[in-house]
C-alpha cells in the first residue's frame, strides 16, 4: 500500500560530484585532459599498480586491450559464456574468434578445467570475469597463460576493490579492465580503465583510446605544443572526457566506504536469508575480498519458478534482475556460431536459477530487511 518502488541499482552521486562537473564546465577544457590525468593517477595508486589507462567504457577497455596486445582475425580469445555480452563482443570486434568455456558451479567463475580444454593452436588470450565481484581463480589462469603463451586480460568491471590473495583486482593479471557505468561499484556516467604493468601496452592503449594519434590532443593546444601530430596506428574514439573523470575521482574517494556498506548489506542478507530452504546463498572459495556488485542467489526452482518470483517481488515494490543470459544463447552468436541450448549445462542451469537482489550503497539497512521480508512473504504464498 504505497510503499516506494525499490530499484534493483541506484548510483551514489553527491553535491561533491556535482561541484566537480561544473568547474570542468567552467574551465574551458571538457574533453580528455588534466582532470583524466588525474584520475588516472589516483586509480593506480588505488589498484597499486604501474599504468591506468582511461577509457570512455569498460568495452572500448577490452576492444583496445585486445588490439594492443596483438589478436587478428583467425585468433582465438577463451572466455566465459557467464557475462555480460560486451566481454564477447570486444571479441568479435577485432575479428577474433570467441571460445566459450563453461564456470564451475561454486563462484560461477570460468572452469580451469574447462578453459584447460579449449586452448588450441589459435589460443591467443584467456578473459576470465570476475563475476559478481569474486575474483576468478587468477593463480591457476596466469599458470596456464605461462604453460601456453597467452595473455590474461581481465574483465572486472564488477570487481573494483576485489581482492584476490592479498592484492587488489587490476595488480595481477597482465591486463585488467574496469567499468564505472552506473550500476557498477563508482560510476563516472560512461567510463572504464585499463590497467597494466607492462608500459608498452599502456602506451599502446592509450594511443589507441584516441585516433592513434602519437600525441594528447591537449596537449598540443598548450604554449609549449605545436600543431604538428601522427596517426601511427588505426585508432579509435574512446576517450574519457574530464567531466566524465571528475565524477570518477570524487567516486574513486568513496569506494571504501562504498565497499563496506556492500559488503554489510551482503552480510545480512547472509545471515537472514540462510535457513530460508528454497535459497542457496552465494558462496566464497579461496583467499579473496569480495566486492559484492551484485549479490546472486540460486532458487530451488522445483519449488518456486524463477520468473513468477521476480514478478512477485515487484508487486511488492522490489526490483530483481538476472546476471546474466548465456551468451552463447543471444540470437547472434547462436546465428554466428551455431550455439544451442546444452552447450555450456553449467552456466545454462544457473541461469535457469539466478535472481541478483537489490545492494547498493544508496540503499538503508532497513531496505535490506523490506527485501528479506518481502523474498519470505512471496515464498510463503507458494507452499
Ligand atoms: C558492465 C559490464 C561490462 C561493460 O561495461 P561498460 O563500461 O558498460 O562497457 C563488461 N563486462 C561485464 C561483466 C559487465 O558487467
Amino acid at each position: 500500500m504505497g510503499k516506494k518502488f525499490l530499484p534493483f541499482a541506484l548510483p551514489s552521486i553527491g553535491e561533491e560530484e556535482v561541484k566537480e562537473v561544473r568547474k570542468v564546465l567552467k574551465s574551458g577544457w571538457l574533453t580528455t585532459g588534466k582532470v583524466t590525468e588525474r584520475f588516472e593517477e589516483l586509480f593506480k595508486e588505488y589498484i597499486g599498480c604501474k599504468f591506468a589507462v582511461a577509457t570512455s567504457s569498460c568495452t572500448a577497455a577490452l576492444h583496445l586491450s585486445l588490439l594492443a596486445i596483438g589478436v587478428k582475425p583467425q585468433d582465438e580469445v577463451i572466455t566465459t559464456p557467464f557475462t555480460f555480452c560486451a566481454t564477447a563482443n570486444a571479441i568479435e570486434y577485432t575479428g577474433a574468434r570467441p571460445v566459450f568455456a563453461d564456470i564451475e558451479e561454486e563462484t560461477y567463475n570460468i572452469s580451469i578445467e574447462e578453459i584447460k580444454k579449449k586452448i588450441t593452436e589459435k589460443t591467443v588470450a584467456i578473459i576470465p570475469v570476475d563475476y559478481a565481484g569474486h575474483p576468478a581463480q587468477l593463480k591457476e589462469i596466469m599458470k596456464i597463460a605461462k604453460q601456453n603463451s597467452l595473455y590474461v586480460i581481465e574483465d572486472a568491471a564488477h570487481a573494483l576493490g576485489s581482492e584476490y590473495e592479498n592484492k587488489k583486482i587490476g595488480s595481477i593479471s597482465h591486463i585488467t579492465c574496469f567499468s564505472f557505468y552506473p550500476t557498477k561499484n563508482i560510476t563516472t556516467a560512461e567510463g572504464g580503465m585499463v590497467t597494466t604493468e607492462e608500459k608498452n601496452l599502456a602506451e599502446k592503449i592509450k594511443i589507441l583510446s584516441l585516433h592513434g594519434i602519437s600525441r594528447d590532443a591537449w596537449k598540443r593546444y598548450k604554449k609549449e605544443g605545436s600543431w604538428y601530430y601522427e596517426e601511427v596506428l588505426l585508432g579509435y574514439k574512446y576517450n574519457l572526457t574530464d567531466i566524465n573523470s571528475a565524477i570518477g575521482i570524487v567516486q574513486l574517494k568513496k569506494i571504501e566506504k562504498f565497499l563496506k556498506i556492500r559488503e554489510k548489506y551482503a552480510n545480512i542478507y547472509g545471515e537472514k536469508l540462510k535457513d530460508v530452504e528454497e535459497i542457496t546463498l552465494p558462496k566464497i572459495k579461496g583467499n579473496v575480498r569480495h566486492s559484492y556488485h551484485l549479490y546472486p542467489v540460486l532458487l530451488n526452482t522445483e519449488k518456486v519458478n524463477r520468473d513468477r518470483f521476480i514478478e512477485d517481488l515487484k508487486k511488492e515494490g522490489i526490483g530483481a534482475s538476472v546476471h546474466f543470459i548465456p551468451v552463447h544463447l543471444h540470437p547472434y552468436y547462436r546465428n554466428k556460431y551455431n550455439f544451442k541450448e546444452g552447450d555450456f549445462p553449467v552456466a545454462e542451469k544457473v541461469y535457469k536459477r539466478i535472481v541478483s537482489l537489490p545492494l547498493y550503497p544508496q540503499m538503508k539497512e532497513s531496505d535490506i530487511i523490506r527485501v528479506v521480508k518481502s523474498i519470505k512473504k512471496v515464498l510463503k504464498r507458494k507452499k
